[in-house]
Order: C-alpha cells, then sequence, then structure tokens
C-alpha cells in the first residue's frame, strides 16, 4: 500500500480494528517515509461456509468470535495486533480454502490453536485448555510436554 501523501512503498499498521458489523478490518497505517497516518479498510469475502457446532447446530461464520478468541488467550502476551491479524487471516484464508459449504467448529479451533502455538506457548496452552476442555491432569501434561519437545 504506497502512502497517499508522499508516494512512498513502505507504510506500517499502527491499529487494526473491526467494523461495528464485524465485516471489515479498519487499519490505521503510517508512513514510514513521511509519517502521515491514513486509513484502510479490508473486507472480507462473504461466502464463508457455515459452521457446525458440537451439538450439530449451524451458524454464520462470526469473525468477530473467532477475534475476541485470540485476544483473550493472548492477553497481556507480548504479540503485536499485526501477528494476530496474521493468524486470523490465516485460519479465514483455510476456512474459505476448505471448499465446503459446512466447517466443523472443531477444525476452525484447530487451525487457530495451530495459529497460537506458533505465536506463543502461554496463549495456546490458555485456548487449548478452554477448548480442548482438557478431561484430566495427564491429558494437560501431555500436551505441555508436546510443546517442550518443539520448543
Ligand atoms: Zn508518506
Amino acid at each position: 500500500m504506497f502512502c497517499p501523501f508522499c508516494n512512498a512503498p513502505e507504510t506500517k499498521v499502527v491499529d487494526s480494528r473491526l467494523s461495528n458489523e464485524g465485516t471489515s478490518v479498519r487499519r490505521r497505517r503510517e508512513c514510514l517515509t513521511c509519517n502521515e497516518r491514513f486509513t484502510t479498510f479490508e473486507t472480507v469475502e462473504l461466502n464463508m461456509p457455515h459452521v457446525v457446532k458440537s451439538d450439530g447446530s449451524r451458524v454464520a461464520f462470526d469473525l468477530e468470535k473467532l477475534r475476541r478468541g485470540l485476544l483473550k488467550a493472548l492477553e497481556k502476551r507480548p504479540v503485536s495486533m499485526d501477528k494476530i491479524d496474521d493468524a486470523m487471516q490465516i485460519v479465514i484464508k483455510k476456512t474459505r480454502l476448505s471448499g465446503e459449504r459446512e466447517i466443523e467448529s472443531k477444525q476452525i479451533g484447530e487451525w487457530v490453536m495451530n495459529e497460537l502455538r506458533a505465536m506463543d506457548h502461554v496463549a495456546y496452552v490458555r485456548f487449548a485448555s478452554v477448548y480442548r476442555s482438557f478431561q484430566d491432569l495427564d491429558e494437560f501434561k501431555n500436551e505441555i510436554e508436546k510443546l517442550i519437545q518443539v520448543s
């Protein structure tokens, strides 16, 4: 994205938030050359599959819910908004590329966990412990040990 003020090619995202409807992402960018700030909007294609929940009910893909889940897991963790946005985009892309009209929420949860695991282990464990609702302490311990092996 070229700076609209000086046409410099390098800009950075300084803030990023969802529109009220949750259908677009609003980004504040700053030019690295002239330091002017401007706003861009990113719209999500709406041909997302429906999400099948564990109880069998179907709901529309909820971008805001995905974002909330990520933010909650990453609360007070040293991970930038840019990285969180990237992780969101990856999960959205995988969901869209699944080529299915319906997708299980479990599958989306696995993709989110993959992204969290790559970004921040504490956030991953937070999310996984809620998401997978570990049955017992052994299961939780196994998961931690797997993390230690890959790090
Ligand atoms: Zn500029």
